[in-house]
């Protein structure tokens, strides 16, 4: 009890001291779906003074996958005799006719794993047939599919590929920032990102858009210390990153984790639902591995698909408008029947507005 006194009397204090130093407007985005659904959770947004906006952005790996990227899984999923791995959160987003989840009711060898590495453990139990494992995810996902893909080049695995669908977050931050369509004025940093990232891969932000960066971690009171260093940086235009997570994130991130992304990928331009292709925003197996690159073992076309009709995801993932003012939010979308994948995903932000929002 004496805990969560104490805990009001600091978000109290914090609320004061965002209270004198937003003397205009500021809009801010929490970068990762984490932190959307913490901020959903606690209802933070409730406290902020009423020139303080908070926008959710596109950190939820699932939401980010495009529409052609998820057609593609599910068409790889369907060529039978092949076992598809996939990520949980993966199965029921809606593809253009039906999900992995659907696509597993009628007999596809579809099975959700916690890891690469479980997927990589699934082709040596299997020799006689495929693996294709669904990589997607960010920074934080990335290394460990690189990782198992050394091991299974070091193991000389032949039945195992990977549907590399895997995205980088900085290049993201570049367009949204230099968005004429946007105004924000300060980023709450993905903290499970920046552990393997560190600091330095967002410098670019304060420096050539001059717009404030907190690095902050997951509970209500991170997220308020970041939301007021963010508008501490606005009104002082002492624009920056600032750690403020540093019992998980080191400045320097996690060296190895980098090294291992290096040494296995190549970065790509890539497509993100909604927002559109972005350079260098993606990873692509090195030439040297190539045979575990699924998209090439099976001739598969990434194809670009529009988004289901009236779906609102791109705008909702670039902090245009909240869920609640998509058309088919809490109607013909809901997380019974998802129409976009930001009401599948645990971390959508479609998906946490209406868990914690959302009056039935
Ligand atoms: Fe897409 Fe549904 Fe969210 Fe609308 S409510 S943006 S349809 S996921």
């Amino acid at each position: 009890m004496r805990a969560r006194e104490m805990l009001k009397d600091k978000i109290k204090l914090l609320c004061d001291a965002l209270n004198n130093l937003a003397d205009e407007p500021l809009t801010f985005m929490e970068v990762c779906g984490t932190h959307t659904v913490a901020i959903y959770r606690s209802g933070l947004r409730s406290l902020l003074p009423k020139n303080v906006s908070l926008v959710s952005g596109p950190g939820c790996p699932v939401c980010v996958t495009d529409q052609g990227e998820v057609d593609a899984a599910i068409q790889l999923a369907n060529k039978g005799d092949l076992i598809f791995a996939t990520y949980g959160d993966m199965l029921r987003v809606p593809g253009t006719k039906g999900s992995l989840q659907d696509l597993r009711a009628r007999g596809a060898d579809v099975r959700v794993v916690k890891s690469c590495d479980e997927a990589l453990n699934l082709a040596l139990k299997n020799p006689t047939k495929e693996v294709a494992f669904l990589g997607v995810g960010f920074e934080t996902t990335a290394p460990s599919t690189a990782a198992v893909i050394l091991e299974a080049a070091e193991r000389e695995v032949e039945n195992f590929s990977v549907l590399c669908f895997h995205k980088l977050v900085p290049p993201a931050l570049r367009l949204l920032a230099g968005s004429k369509e946007l105004k924000v004025d300060g980023f709450i940093l993905p903290g499970h990102v920046s552990v393997v990232l560190g600091v330095a891969p967002y410098m670019f932000l304060p420096r050539d858009f001059k717009v404030a960066c907190a690095i902050a971690g997951f509970e209500a009171l991170d997220i308020m210390e970041g939301i007021v260093e963010l508008a501490r940086q606005v009104r002082y235009k002492d624009f920056k990153v600032s750690l403020l997570y540093a019992r998980a994130v080191k400045p320097e991130g996690n060296p190895l984790a980098q090294k291992l992304v290096r040494r296995v990928f190549d970065e790509a331009d890539a497509r993100w639902r909604g927002l559109g292709e972005i350079k260098k925003s993606g990873l692509r197996l090195k030439a040297e591995f190539s045979r575990f690159d699924a998209a090439a073992k099976f001739d598969l076309r990434i194809e670009e698909v529009p988004l289901p009709s009236g779906c609102k995801c791109g705008d909702v993932l670039m902090g245009k408008i909240t869920p609640q003012q998509c058309p088919l939010f809490a109607k013909r979308c809901n997380p019974d029947d998802p129409v976009g994948p930001c009401m599948v995903s645990s971390e959508g932000s479609c998906a946490a507005c209406y868990k914690y929002s959302h009056k039935v």
